[in-house]
């Protein structure tokens, strides 16, 4: 490709540092040295369209979050076992964003963390120890939630306390989505039973990033959530991808659903990229966790993370940045879907605010390859975009919560040029 030189030398000294397990970016990688708002810097000072990146919610390298991170570790910045006023603050807010149920907020430093409690807390609450996942699902790294991440692919296998269901994809199930997916999940606490398994929880990512993005039609989760409480587990909403703003529908994807979760797990973009992430619960489910064990994380909510997660959700209310995730969402959606009817590569959109996904087809089957092509031909032309999927054939369109409908006109006509290349 088109590598400069010192790139190239960059690559072979980080294959050499760090090993086999990491994977670069695009057939040409992005060598990155500045983030402003949507806005993404290489060394030649080119800028490219952030369409992806959902950590830096409220914009890369934000002023406001930045000013919190730096003035709070400049004066205090140790962790919770020390009185302080930070994490408490924090959590009592967080919390005012949930429904009334959801009593305590706990906080890890990594989204799989934050999955590998609620984990060990669904065991305690239930005595059970059975998971229920979807096919292509991303929970995290640690050994237990990797056992429970189908998308890691045969090479990571599932625990042997693991089952997977379908996607809620009406292209799948049909259009009763709800009462299709409870009936999958009915299926998966049956298999476990049979097995001599005891149900602990379902597990979702209420937007299903990794499965492709499902997010229609609201309420279909409530179902499931039903039929996982009657057989005696837990329902846990992941909202690592979907949380704080992005669906366009209040902070969290499960709202869009109707329902209270029993624990929902967060991170991403919780710090707008400092590492904080957390556990919401109903008091009652950590009642037997709380009485044997205790629970100390070293970094976890950490004076820093509070004062910078609070910094976000400062900009998150002061931006109206989930009311901007609803419209300009809404006008990406009506402009993918004109350029639908102009390209028969360009497949279902399926949205939630400035969470959508797009499918790449060939013969109007879903194409995979296509969709690298599509993806290398954006990242050529300065937008920065990736596919995800079971077999990567749909586009994840993600972007900084800010995107306005400008940055949308440019991201569509370069999608419009991407696709009549490819
Ligand atoms: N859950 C979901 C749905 C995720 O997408 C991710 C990260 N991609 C995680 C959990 C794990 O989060 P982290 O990488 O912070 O451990």
């Amino acid at each position: 490709g088109d590598l400069p030189p010192d790139d190239a030398a960059l690559v072979a000294r980080r294959q050499a540092a760090l090993g086999p397990a990491y994977r670069l970016f695009y057939e040409t990688p992005v060598h990155l040295v500045r983030g402003e708002g949507v806005w993404l810097y290489d060394r030649q000072g080119e800028a490219y369209l952030d369409t992806y990146n959902n950590v830096a919610c409220v914009g890369h390298c934000h002023p406001h979050v930045v000013q919190a991170m730096t003035a709070q570790a400049a004066t205090f910045a140790s962790h919770t076992r020390y009185l302080h006023d930070t994490v408490v603050d924090y959590a009592e807010r967080l919390l005012a964003t949930m429904p009334a149920g959801i009593g305590h907020m706990m906080f890890t430093c990594t989204g799989s963390e934050a999955n590998d409690l609620a984990f060990r807390i669904a065991r305690e609450a239930t005595g059970g120890t059975g998971i229920i996942v979807t096919e292509n699902a991303y929970h995290g790294v640690t050994l237990a939630v990797a056992e429970a991440s189908p998308s890691l692919g045969t090479g990571v296998p599932l625990g042997a306390h693991v089952r997977t269901i379908p996607p809620p994809d009406p292209a799948r199930l049909g259009p009763d989505v709800g009462t299709a997916f409870a009936a999958e999940v009915q299926r998966a606490i049956d298999d476990l039973k049979r097995h001599g398994i005891r149900p602990a929880a379902l597990l979702v990512d209420t937007i299903f990033s990794s499965d492709g993005v499902f997010a229609d039609p609201p309420g279909f989760l409530a179902p499931a959530a039903d039929a996982i409480r009657a057989a005696g587990g837990l329902f846990i909403a992941d909202e690592v991808q979907p949380g704080f703003g992005r669906t366009g529908a209040g902070m969290w994807g499960f709202a869009r659903h109707g329902l209270v979760p029993d624990m929902i797990s967060m991170g991403k973009p919780m710090g707008n990229g400092y590492p904080v992430a957390g556990l919401a619960m109903r008091p009652d489910v950590i009642a037997e966790f709380g009485a044997r064990a205790r629970y100390f994380n070293t970094f976890g909510g950490n004076a820093v993370a509070a004062a910078t997660a609070a910094a976000v959700l400062d900009v998150i209310e002061d931006e109206g940045l989930i009311a901007n995730a609803r419209d300009v969402g809404a006008y990406l959606r009506d402009g993918l879907a004109d350029l639908c009817r102009r390209h028969e590569t360009l497949g279902t959109i399926r949205a939630a605010g400035l969470f959508i996904g797009a499918d790449i087809l060939t013969d109007g089957k879903p194409d995979g390859a296509r969709a690298v092509r599509v993806v290398n031909a954006l990242r050529r032309n300065r937008v920065l975009i990736s596919a995800s999927g079971p077999r990567g054939e749909s586009l994840k369109i993600r972007p900084p919560l800010p995107f306005s409908r400008a940055n949308a006109d440019l991201f569509l006509d370069r999608l419009d040029q991407a696709l009549k290349a490819n």
